[in-house]
């Protein structure tokens, strides 16, 4: 991915400086399409965040074209749920919007675990 692909158009946010390593996060695991970083504010005792290094907005404005990059960051949730231990389940949020709750307008996967979660969410 060239350097001005990275988390640049469509807006720059919080997450697009940290992808860029302009501000710091102690990141759980990089590659080369994204990344994951423990919540600033953890609902869970595990809360993790995993972003795709392309700066799309949310789910909503995902294009056909990004279907692989959506399945790769439900199996790299996988694999930081395993490596923060969460073997007795967890979940999986993407907040989409207003109404969903979307604070952070560069799409992101939620990892929370370590605690019987509540449905439905508020
Ligand atoms: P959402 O409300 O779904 O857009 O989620 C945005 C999430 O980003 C919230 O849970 C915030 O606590 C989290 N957040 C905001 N800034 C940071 C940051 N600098 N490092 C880690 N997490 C952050």
């Amino acid at each position: 991915m060239a350097d001005d692909e990275i988390a640049r158009t469509g807006g720059d946010t919080i997450f697009g400086k940290i992808i860029r390593k302009e501000i710091p996060a102690k990141l759980v695991y990089e590659d080369d399409k994204c990344i994951a970083f423990p919540d600033i504010s953890p609902q869970a005792p595990t809360h993790i965040l995993v972003v795709p290094k392309k700066p799309i907005v949310q789910l909503s404005k995902a294009e056909e074209g990004d279907a692989a990059l959506l399945g790769h960051l439900m199996m790299v949730a996988k694999k930081c749920a395993e490596q923060a231990g969460l073997s007795e389940g967890y979940r999986i949020v993407i907040n989409d919007g207003a109404d969903g709750g979307q604070t952070v307008f560069h799409l992101h996967v939620h990892v929370l675990g370590g605690r019987q979660l509540g449905w439905p969410p508020g």
